[in-house]
């Protein structure tokens, strides 16, 4: 057998073994004595029934509600596997459940739902809100995802985020702010290329235009080219990145004397021309799954000046959702957030961003066998094992929601909000 071959059965295996699966219930609450059990059950959880029956938020209370996220997806959109359908997808929705519970705690059922429709969909998630503290959407194509989100943030009083959507931007937004420091780039001077007109390129660009990028700057391309108002294939949200420039129709043409490549389409789409045409101190964040647009190494020996991030684990800068998801569900649903606002995701970006220009923690260097993460071009965003992300991203989460008003319950003693954190 080859190594590739070992890999799949590997993974075959990692999920077959024992108890099939990654995930299971665990009672929190002492079930050793037949007292225990007329507590855990009837007679004893009347009580707390009642209560929750005459003051609803009690929910909060006496039950798992407030850390408790929904994972939940209809398969149509799965890593780069595309639509191969609701069980198909569980494999995912469990493994985001084991990263929630592992980097921040938070308690997940995965769901993986028989809905196309966004009428369906919405239909069915609306209807789990007693059940849940926040709802993670996941895996879901678009156009679909953009109405079945909209939509549910409008009608839940919950937190909702299609983390492939948001996530990404969040993180390959702090990148971005970081790589123009280096680099010394401003965000409202940079001209940025966008390849790709899917839910993640659509939302990162949304996120980069808050962040400072002027969007008359920004032009973007899907499968059938350069997007401009003339099209009738958009829709109204792609429609809103249709640049008016006159200058350029292919890709090679709108790379020359571009500062930022943002890639969320396909494996090998960019040539080492494309790069060479690029403005000096070039950023290229190739994020393709599981081949970016340019590989790595061939960026790295076409531009010396370069500042690249992809989406794979054995490069530096990987953009990578875990850095925000578990942190941003922990602030919202320790404030009891009614929902994730810009606010709350622009506050992720800058503290993950910040993370990054400190000193690393030695267990950092450790954890990744290294002994040198400093901030620089191979380094502009933290890795994933660092314990700071929970406490400064979980904080400045929660903090934007009381200030932005969305926030149900009020923190003020923020050291031991971090200190419970920690532990
Ligand atoms: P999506 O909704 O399917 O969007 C893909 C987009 O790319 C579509 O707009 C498609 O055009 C366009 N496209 C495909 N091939 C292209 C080409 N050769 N040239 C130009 N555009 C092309 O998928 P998504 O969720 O946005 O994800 C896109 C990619 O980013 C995937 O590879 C995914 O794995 C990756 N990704 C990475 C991260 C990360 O690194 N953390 C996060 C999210 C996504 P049409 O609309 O015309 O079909
Ligand atoms: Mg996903």
């Amino acid at each position: 057998m080859n190594n590739k071959t070992n890999r799949k059965q590997d993974a075959l295996d990692y999920h077959s073994k024992g108890r099939p699966g990654k995930i299971q219930v665990v009672p929190t609450k002492p079930t050793n004595s037949q007292r225990d059990l007329t507590m855990a059950y009837s007679p004893g959880v009347a009580e707390p029934c009642l209560r929750i029956a005459d003051n609803v938020e009690d929910v909060y209370k006496y039950t798992a509600k407030g850390n408790l996220v929904a994972v939940i997806s209809n398969g149509t959109a799965v890593l780069g596997l595309g639509n191969i359908g609701p069980e198909a997808s569980k494999p995912v929705m469990e493994g985001k459940g084991l990263l929630f519970k592992i980097y921040a705690d938070i308690d997940v059922f995965d769901l993986e739902i028989n809905a196309k429709t966004p009428d369906e969909f919405v239909a069915i998630v609306k209807a789990l809100e007693p059940t849940f503290g926040g709802i993670n959407l996941e895996d879901i194509s678009a156009p679909t995802c953009f109405e079945i989100e909209r939509r549910l943030k409008a009608e839940m009083k919950i937190p909702v985020m299609h983390d492939d959507q948001h996530g990404t931007a969040i993180i390959s937004g702090a990148a971005l702010l970081n790589a123009c420091e280096i680099q010394g780039k401003k965000l409202d001077k940079i001209k940025m290329v966008v390849n790709g007109a899917g839910a993640a390129a659509v939302s990162c660009s949304k996120m980069y235009l808050s962040l400072g990028v002027k969007k008359e700057n920004l032009v973007m391309f899907d499968i059938n080219g350069l997007l401009t108002p003339d099209r009738t294939d958009l829709g109204d949200i792609r429609m809103e990145f249709a640049t008016e420039r006159k200058d350029i129709k292919t890709l090679a043409e709108a790379m020359k004397g571009a500062d930022v490549f943002v890639g969320l389409s396909a494996g090998n789409v960019v040539t080492p021309d494309m790069l060479k045409g690029m403005a000096k101190n070039p950023i290229v964040f190739a994020m393709a799954n599981p081949d970016p647009e340019i590989a790595y190494d061939i960026a790295h020996n076409t531009r010396k000046d370069i500042i690249m991030a992809t989406g794979r684990s054995d490069f530096p800068n990987q953009v990578n959702n875990v850095l925000g998801f578990p942190y941003i569900f922990r602030g919202a649903l320790d404030v009891r957030a009614t929902a994730i606002n810009e606010e709350m995701k622009i506050a992720a970006v800058k503290a993950i961003a910040e993370i990054a220009k400190k000193p690393v923690p030695e267990a950092v260097n450790l954890a990744y066998s290294t002994t040198n993460l400093k901030f620089g071009r191979d380094y502009i965003i933290p890795k994933p094992m660092d314990q700071r992300l929970i406490i400064e991203v979980s904080t400045a989460v929660a903090k934007a929601a009381i200030d932005s008003g969305v926030a149900r319950k009020v923190i003020t003693d923020w050291d031991a909000y971090a200190e419970e954190l920690r532990t």
